[in-house]
């Protein structure tokens, strides 16, 4: 029987990643539902290909560029936030969270409110609005696959069984590009540099936030929502090979981990299988002698201030995490425009939860409070920008 995949940020890294695993897999699969963000040409051109069933485009003023693209083919097509809640709302059998960022919180929850199965890339939702995601998941019946490749590897370690047999969970980082660069050096970097990640091909943003080692507190945050988890039994090792993602230390000593070369593809396929193992086409094999030798390094807060503000968030709880995403979001943007130094933008999503946090205390009670929440901090955010450059 083919089940049916709609994929929202149909056109980003992850997109593009399940749309090869779609078209391989196409007696398995059939496509629904498909969503972009801005790109009218690149929407049309991957619905084409997969020959969905409906294409939506969240830039409202997209529609008619949309439309003709699609001309001929047959494929309906909308623009704006009611396009975008109709393709969540067409059956599936999956939906593939990956728009970037927290423009993903409420199409991802719309998709959670339905009782679907939900292959989880956009890890935002998670940190701005934990709680109330995991809490309404279970209130609609809606399962979640972790499609992020540090998760995956944690529920394929823990296989069903209890918390209570876990001593602590640990994720790998790459390290990024910066691993070892010194302090001055890092300072200095350009947004290029940035975004030359050593052993991931990803989106823009998760680049920077791999340099940054926000990536990995983002995940820390992550695992602790989606395991349930306390913050003090979640830990981050650096790996510079990328082969390990994920490891579970079990309570009598034993350490379960996967392994696999960073392809995306590894993680989707295991989402997009439900389980199920599906073969992937030009796939590379894990050649252990080839790669010699798995190593593992402390990560250095100083040189990464992100990561130590990221755990401080996690273990504040509350709006904390919602406060330093939306922050880092404009943080990150304003030094790929060249508007701030690397370090300016641990230094902004720092000032951000200084600030915020005698404002908001108690984590967001739903998604509209986080994204109210976003909006404020990325306002106050904007106009904090200059004075950051001052200083
Ligand atoms: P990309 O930037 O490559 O792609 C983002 C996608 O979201 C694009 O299709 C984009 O459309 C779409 N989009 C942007 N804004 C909106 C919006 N307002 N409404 C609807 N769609 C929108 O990101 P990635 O694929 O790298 O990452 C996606 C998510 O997956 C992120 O949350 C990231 O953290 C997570 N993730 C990514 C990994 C990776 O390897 N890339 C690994 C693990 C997690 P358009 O192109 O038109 O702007
Ligand atoms: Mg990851």
């Amino acid at each position: 029987m083919t089940q049916t995949v709609t994929v929202l940020g149909a056109t980003g890294s992850i997109g593009r990643s399940t749309a090869d695993l779609l078209t391989q897999h196409a007696d398995r699969f059939r496509v629904g539902a498909l969503v972009g963000g801005r790109d009218a040409a690149a929407l049309a051109e991957v619905a084409r290909a997969l020959k969905a069933e409906f294409a939506a485009l969240a830039d409202p003023a997209g529609g008619p560029a949309l439309a003709e693209a699609l001309a001929g083919s047959g494929i309906p097509s909308g623009a704006g936030e009611g396009a975008v809640m109709e393709a969540v709302a067409r059956d599936a059998d999956i939906v593939v969270a990956a728009v970037s960022g927290a423009a993903g919180l409420k199409p991802t929850h719309a998709a959670l409110r339905l009782g679907r199965t939900v292959a989880l890339a956009n890890k935002e939702s998670l940190v701005c609005a934990g709680d109330a995601f995991m809490r309404d998941a279970k209130r609609y019946g809606a399962t979640i696959w972790p499609m992020d490749s540090e998760h995956d590897a944690l529920a394929q370690a823990l296989h069903g069984r209890p918390l209570a047999d876990v001593r602590t969970m640990m994720i790998t980082a790459s390290g990024g590009p910066f691993r070892t660069w010194t302090r001055e050096r890092i300072a200095a970097a350009s947004p290029t540099e940035a975004a030359a990640h050593p052993t991931w091909s990803m989106g823009m943003k998760i680049n920077i936030d791999s340099a940054s080692l926000m990536n990995k507190g983002l995940e820390l945050i992550e695992a602790h929502h989606l395991f349930g988890i306390e913050p003090e039994r979640l830990d981050v090792v650096v790996h510079p090979q990328s082969v390990i993602h994920g490891m579970v230390y079990w309570r009598d000593g034993a350490v379960t981990a996967e392994l696999a070369l960073p392809d995306m593809r590894v993680p989707i396929s295991h989402c997009l299988g439900l389980g199920d193992r599906l073969e992937i086409a030009r796939g590379r094999p894990l050649d252990l002698v080839k790669l010699g030798a798995l190593t593992f390094e402390g990560a250095d807060e100083d040189r990464f201030p992100c990561l130590r503000i990221a755990r401080a968030a996690l273990a504040d709880g509350g709006a904390a995490p919602t406060v330093m995403n939306a922050a880092n979001e404009i943080a990150v943007a304003a030094f790929i425009a060249g508007r701030i130094g690397f370090y300016g933008i641990a230094d902004l999503v720092e000032r951000a939860v200084t600030h915020f946090a005698g404002l908001h205390r108690a984590a967001p009670a739903d998604v509209e409070e986080a994204l109210a929440i976003d909006a404020e901090v990325r306002a106050w955010s904007a106009q904090a920008l200059p004075e950051l450059r001052a200083a």
